[in-house]
Order: C-alpha cells, then sequence, then structure tokens
C-alpha cells in the first residue's frame, strides 16, 4: 500500500471518532476512508470502487458525486459573499427560497439551519410560541409516531419513536408524546382490510388520551425511512388528516430523507394528499454538497409571528449562525436546476419502481425475505427466519449480509435492531442518476450474496 495511503489509514484510526461506530474491530481491520465520488461509484482510500447505494451512507447525495456545477456556484458565491446572519436576507437564499416554493403549493415561507435535527427543533419551538401565544400554553404537546426519526439532539430524539437510539439518552424533553406506528406487515391488529384506517385510529386514541386542547402538532415522517422503510397504508393518510383537523392539531411533515424527489415526486407528502402545516427538509436540499436544511410553513403559521404597534413583541426569537452561510443556498439553487433539468424525480420514481419489482422477483427465491417495500429510489427488504411467523433475523444477519455485498463493491444501508420488532431491514437509497444497468447490478449482487448466505 502507497505510503500515502498508509499515512491516511492512521491519521483516521488514531484520531477520528466515527459517528455509529464501535471502533473496537478497528483493532483488527483497517477504518474506512472515502477518497473520491463520481455519480453513483465512490472509491476508498486503498483504490477499492463501490457502487453506493447508501447515498453518502446516511442517504443523502441525491443528484450524486462529483457535480463540478454546484461546486462552482458555491465557490463563487462564498468568494462574492460567504456569509451575513440570516436575520437579513443574500441573494442564493432570496433565489433558492422562490423556486423551492414553486414545488411545494400551499407552503409559503422557508427558515434556513444547518441540520435536519435542528430544523425539527425549529419547528417544535414554533409550536410552543404558538401555544403560548394561542392557548396559555396548554396546546403544547407534540405526538410522533413509533419507528420514526427526527434527529440526533435532545428535542428531536425526544420526538423520535425509536427505542434502541434512545436508550442511552434519558431523560427526554418533556411534553412529547408517542403513538403506534403504521407498518401493515406488522400490523398490530393481525389480517385485516382496514388496516390503515385502524392505525390511525391510534393516533386519535393518542389525542383524546392526552386531551386533545394539549395536542399541539404531530410529527410523521412520510414514508418511515430509518425505522424500516414503512410505506403508509392505504387509508392512513385521509383519516390522519380528518383527525388532525377534527382536534385542531398542526401536521408537521419531516421530508428529511423523503425530499427532494428521493420517492419519485418532489416530497414525499406529495403522494397522499398531505396538507402540511411544517414541511422540514435537509440531506437532499445541496445533496449534501453543503449543510444546509429548511422549514417551510404556511402563511397562517408565518402570521402567528406578526406583531404591530410599539412593543411588537411577537416574533420567532431563534437564530442559529451558520444559516447565514451562502455556500448552503447555492448549493441547494445548483442542486434544483439539476434535478429538474436531467428529470431526476422522474428518474427515482421509474427506476424505483424498476428495482421494487426486481426485490419481489428475489423475494420468490429467497425464503429469507419477508417483505419489500418503498416508493422511488427509497426501497427496503426486511429479512425474516420463518416466513410463517415472521421471525425477524438476528442483527449478526444483516450486518454479514451488508458487508458480502460491501466486498462483492455494493454499499447498501440497514436499519439497526429495534427492541420492540426486531426488523432489521436492508435499506436501498441510491442516487437518483441510477440507471436500469446499475439497478440490475445491485439485484444481481444481493441475489448472489443472499445465495451464499442461505446455502452456508
Ligand atoms: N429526520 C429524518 C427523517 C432523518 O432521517 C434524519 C437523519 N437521518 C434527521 C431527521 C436528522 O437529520 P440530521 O442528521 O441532519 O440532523
Amino acid at each position: 500500500m502507497e505510503t500515502q495511503t498508509r499515512t491516511l489509514i492512521e491519521q483516521d484510526r488514531n484520531h477520528v471518532w466515527h459517528h455509529l461506530s464501535q471502533h473496537s474491530v478497528l483493532k483488527n481491520q483497517d477504518p474506512l476512508v472515502m477518497v473520491k465520488g463520481e455519480g453513483s461509484r465512490i472509491w476508498d482510500a486503498k483504490g477499492n470502487s463501490y457502487l453506493d447505494a447508501s447515498s453518502g451512507g446516511v442517504w443523502c447525495v441525491n443528484v450524486g458525486y462529483g457535480r463540478t456545477e454546484i461546486a462552482d456556484a458555491v465557490r463563487d458565491q462564498i468568494a462574492k459573499l460567504n456569509f451575513f446572519a440570516s436575520t437579513a436576507g443574500t441573494q442564493p437564499v432570496a433565489e433558492f427560497s422562490e423556486k423551492l416554493l414553486e414545488k411545494m403549493p400551499g407552503l409559503s415561507r422557508v427558515y434556513y439551519a444547518s441540520s435536519g435535527s435542528e430544523a425539527n427543533e425549529k419547528a417544535f419551538k414554533i409550536v410552543r410560541q404558538i401555544s403560548q401565544q394561542k392557548y396559555g400554553g396548554k396546546k403544547h404537546k407534540i405526538l410522533y409516531r413509533e419507528r420514526d426519526y427526527h434527529g440526533s439532539t435532545i428535542g428531536a430524539l425526544s420526538a423520535t419513536g425509536q427505542e434502541e437510539r434512545r436508550q442511552h439518552y434519558g431523560p427526554f424533553a418533556s411534553g412529547f408524546v408517542e403513538f403506534p406506528h403504521c407498518c401493515e406487515y406488522r400490523s398490530q391488529f393481525g389480517d385485516v382490510t382496514d388496516y390503515g384506517v385502524l392505525a390511525a385510529k391510534e393516533l386519535e386514541k393518542v389525542i383524546l388520551r392526552e386531551g386533545p386542547d394539549t395536542v399541539g402538532a404531530v410529527i410523521f415522517e412520510p414514508i418511515t425511512a430509518g425505522g424500516g422503510v414503512i410505506t403508509p397504508p392505504d387509508g392512513y393518510w385521509p383519516a390522519v388528516m380528518d383527525i388532525c383537523k377534527k382536534y385542531n392539531v398542526l401536521i408537521h411533515i419531516d421530508e428529511v430523507v423523503c425530499g427532494m424527489g428521493r420517492t419519485g415526486e418532489w416530497f414525499g407528502y406529495q403522494h397522499y394528499g398531505i396538507k402540511p402545516d411544517l414541511v422540514t427538509l435537509a440531506k437532499g436540499v445541496a445533496s449534501s454538497y453543503a449543510a444546509i436544511s429548511c422549514l417551510v410553513t404556511t402563511e397562517a403559521i408565518f402570521e402567528e409571528f406578526l406583531s404591530e404597534g410599539e412593543d411588537r413583541e411577537v416574533y420567532f426569537r431563534d437564530v442559529s449562525t451558520y444559516a447565514g452561510c451562502t455556500a448552503g443556498p447555492a448549493a441547494a439553487l445548483a442542486n434544483l436546476e439539476i434535478l429538474e433539468r436531467e428529470n431526476l424525480v422522474e428518474n427515482s420514481a421509474k427506476i424505483g419502481e424498476y428495482l421494487l419489482e426486481k426485490f419481489h422477483g428475489l423475494a420468490e427465491k429467497h425464503h429469507i425475505i419477508g417483505d419489500v417495500r418503498g416508493k422511488g429510489l427509497l426501497l427496503g427488504i426486511e429479512l425474516v427466519s420463518d416466513r410463517a411467523l415472521k421471525t425477524p433475523v438476528v442483527e449478526a444477519v444483516t450486518v454479514k449480509i451488508a458487508g458480502a455485498c460491501m466486498k462483492k463493491g455494493l454499499i447498501i444501508g440497514r436499519t439497526n435492531r429495534s427492541f420492540k420488532y426486531l426488523n432489521n431491514t436492508l435499506c436501498f437509497c441510491p442516487v437518483l442518476t441510477l440507471t436500469k444497468t446499475e439497478a440490475d447490478f445491485i439485484v444481481d449482487t444481493l441475489d448472489a450474496v443472499l445465495t451464499e448466505f442461505t446455502e452456508l
């Protein structure tokens, strides 16, 4: 191995603390250090190349790697003006906001931040302030769904329905209340024809238990991503919208993963006719060429923060320094232009459907596949050791399968083991430029790995 590569690997091993990682394994193996990306492919320091079906490990490089057009836009912008606090506007922020809102009819204001967790925190603060201004602080509770993830900060984790992520970090912020998931494969009601409506009623039960006058908002992922790629069942969303309207509860849609074409529509909520009050975006906003997140709201919410007269007491008392970095909106603008010009949202829908069909084909052949789910290029395969009983495989199995794919040049994702459901799911979230040939490589590699695995 070249000295420079060895040095890089040792620098990483000795000094870097990787996220979500058990570093003791690096005593016996080299850390993975990525050095280059192009399209859907990524190269590590040792020169190995992979088809990245995880869009950067955490599902965010929507337009693919190596976009010099975005790099140029960022360089030009930061040479001209790198920063001014979001207490004022900047050119790329104004331009990007207008373009983004064209894709989101019914919404009219964009508030900026730099991560998904942070955007969600800001939405929670908006709900809390509205509660104080209009309801004497009573309508402050925020409901979140089991299996949904909303971020790593204490507030966002307090709104996260994944026990495995929360276990070490309590106590949590108060006023966040969980309601049951809507994964039909893991139906709480057995085999029923109206699962979607029954699952939505679980939300209503929690609203009634807590008291509708105490519930300010509900946060949902339109399609649960990291919690196992859970698509909502038929009938779920119309029922949820009726319930939220009935009890005057705001709908907050977390589009951090699903947004920007990931699921074959510009935004995940647009598949289901949802009319959100608050939408949060990150990851795909600038395909992670720069750190940027957005909180998008209706004019009605924005108007809650307007006040006239002498004191002008009422406004949103929130600020984040890095929301004023112009690299983010400059990258986001170039990213949006690429998504439009190359019809990547349509490609996500088309290739996603192709992959889904192929995965269903694999399910006929491999009994370890219990369920295949997803939309566009957000797909999941849930693995079971007994199909009839739906017994989830142990986590070591998905670890081995993802590891074997990597050895064959394919990076895929997997969910963490959940304490309640143990629903280990392989996740596929490739770049939106994915071609049919690349999709075939994903399917063929997985087919080979599952064949080797079940024959062992
Ligand atoms: N919401 C969802 C649905 C996510 O998947 C994530 C990140 N995986 C977040 C929020 C948090 O985003 P970030 O890591 O940028 O804080």
